[in-house]
């Protein structure tokens, strides 16, 4: 049986490479249309900031070591034109020769990708994007031609991951970088109190971030925006987003999905028995609905093309639905989410409780502890975990793949509670973070605290709630929400003929504000707490 891989890189490798594993006498061929095959995407960024400073350490493998080590045969610079799905064949264009040539098979698999998005306005031509070593290199040497000039300026359009990442990676090679966003806050997978830290770093390490803007024309050493505005710009960056390679599918009558990607059962078989697609370019399984989703990231499309490999060996497999579990860095910081976020359940009609908590990485005693700022969304009338976001320092990461695999497993919000996760001072806490989440979402679930969200607050004051500040003295003259009187948690008990039936109190990140409502509860007031404390009110 012949095997035939469009798309050497993510998902078309781990199939080829999976497939060679399982079946020893597999004819397997890998067209890729660029000059290499099996390099590290998610490394470009960090070449380009000299943080990989050895070209060859992304080119992971080459043709010859993968004929070597698989017999894969693996042949670049050839481009898939067209599909014969009655032939069972493909057209390949060699690109340094312009032969054309047909390439029969009994299996294809379809990994091309997704294609940067460049939007069409005057002047776009010049904007570099990044997605393929050439790219790299492209921009390798623009930065160091800009670097050359007298005060070298980046403008990118578009602040995802890729955007955030070129932007730290830029600013360290000494260019002055401004993202331009078109929505109101950056990295879409997060909410915006959320993103707004994100957002704070990276103006505090010198980059302009223009949210709620849009580069409208393009010019020679400049950018202009919609609104007038007109931006220095040595280079111009395009990294608003991709869209699924999908020209070759539709091309050859394959069906493709309501959002654009091509459409897949759970083996990843198309509407061609014969023909298979992963990674980028396909249509996805939401985790929270099984509805169609676009999710460009490397894990689904490296575990869908060992599937793929999987059900041509003849193995019982099926695809799982996606979670979208990301992580992106920036000087120093880490953002990352899974799931839904609390505007997507919202939207989706979903009615769901939040919970912020703003813990510390590890033990507070033990030196070097790092805080972080976690959120979970949660369906109020299931208890089922729709998703959760954490921005901070060490130890995010850990939290959030948690969570992943709590979701995954079909855990609730109030099982993390019951998690039994490592601890020694030096690495977490006896009642870690997600932990804490947990607890939080148990007490909720049984009515024990009601929680009210920071952009809830303003309409709750406007009909004249009674806002206490439970912190110090201290804290409070150093800046509290507008209206609030400050009854320190310690006070309260002696001072309960000053707290009137219906109130919401509020502390710093939300713990002393639990306490003291619990502590009012019990003597007959209806409390609800700032979810997050003053921290989260005051980030947006
Ligand atoms: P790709 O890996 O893009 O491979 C598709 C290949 O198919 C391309 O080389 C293309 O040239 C080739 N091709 C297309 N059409 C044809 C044709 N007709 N004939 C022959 N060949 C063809 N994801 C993460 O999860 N984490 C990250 O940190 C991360 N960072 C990233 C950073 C950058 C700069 C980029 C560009 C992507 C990043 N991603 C990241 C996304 C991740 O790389 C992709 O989700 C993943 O590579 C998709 O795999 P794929 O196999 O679908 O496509």
């Amino acid at each position: 049986m012949k095997t035939v891989i469009i798309g050497g890189v993510a998902g078309g490798m781990s199939a080829a490479t999976r497939l060679r594993r399982l079946d020893e006498r597999a004819g397997i061929v890998v067209l890729g249309r660029s000059g290499y095959v099996s390099f590290a995407n998610c490394g470009l960024p960090y070449y380009i900031g000299d943080v990989i400073t050895d070209r060859a350490a992304l080119l992971l493998q080459t043709p010859a070591s993968l004929q070597g080590r698989f017999g894969i045969d693996v042949r670049v610079k050839s481009e898939v034109v067209s599909i014969d799905r009655a032939a069972k064949s493909v057209t390949v264009r060699n690109l340094s020769t312009g032969e054309r040539y047909i390439e029969d098979y009994d299996f294809l698999v379809l990994a091309p990708g997704a294609a940067p998005f460049v939007p069409p306005i005057p002047g776009v031509e010049r904007a570099l994007t990044l997605r393929n070593i050439g790219d790299t290199d492209a921009m390798a040497a623009a930065v160091d031609a800009a670097l050359t000039r007298g005060e070298p300026t980046a403008v990118i359009m578009g602040g995802g991951f890729i955007g955030v990442e070129l932007a730290e990676n830029l600013t360290e090679r000494g260019l002055t970088v401004t993202i331009v966003e078109l929505a109101d806050q950056l990295l879409a997978p997060l909410d915006v109190e959320m993103a707004a830290l994100v957002e704070k770093h990276l103006v505090r390490k010198g980059v302009r971030v223009l949210t709620g803007a849009s580069v409208s024309e393009v010019c020679s050493d400049s950018v202009g925006l919609s609104d007038g505005t007109w931006l220095p710009a040595t280079l111009v960056i395009a990294a608003i987003g991709v869209r699924p390679e999908t020209g070759l599918a539709e091309a050859a009558g394959l069906e493709l999905g309501g959002r654009g990607g091509i459409l897949v059962e759970e083996h990843q078989r198309t509407s061609d028995a014969a023909i298979f697609a992963v990674g980028d370019a396909v249509v996805k399984r939401d985790a929270i609905t099984g509805d169609q989703a676009l999710v460009p990231l490397a894990g689904p499309a490296n575990r869908h093309g060992r599937l793929v490999a999987d059900v041509i060996a003849g193995r019982a497999v099926s695809s799982k639905p996606v979670l979208g579990t990301a992580i992106v860095g920036a000087f120093g910081m880490v953002a990352a989410a899974t799931g839904w976020t609390e505007k997507r359940a919202r939207a989706a009609g979903r009615t769901v409780r939040i919970i912020h908590t703003h813990p510390a990485n590890h033990a507070g005693y033990y030196p070097g502890a790092e805080g972080m700022s976690l959120k979970l969304v949660v369906d109020a009338q299931t208890d089922e975990i729709l998703g959760a976001q954490g921005v901070g320092g060490a130890g995010v990461d850990k939290r959030i793949d948690v969570i992943a695999t709590a979701m995954r497993g079909g855990l609730t919000a109030s099982d993390l509670a019951d998690l039994e996760l490592s601890y020694a001072p030096q690495f977490g806490s006896a009642k870690d973070p997600v932990n804490m989440l947990g607890f939080i979402a148990e007490n909720q679930r049984d009515g024990l605290t009601q929680t009210i969200q920071w952009h809830e607050l303003n309409a709750e004051l406007a009909n004249g709630v009674q806002l206490i500040d439970v912190r110090t003295p201290a804290e409070y003259a150093r800046g509290t929400v507008d209206g609030a009187i400050n009854i320190p948690v310690d006070d309260l008990r002696a001072r309960l003929d000053e707290v009137r039936d219906d109130v919401i109190v509020h502390c710093q990140v939300g713990l002393r504000g639990y306490l003291a409502a619990r502590t009012l509860t019990q003597y007959g007031r209806r409390v609800r707490n700032l979810d997050g404390g003053y921290r989260t009110w005051a980030r947006v």
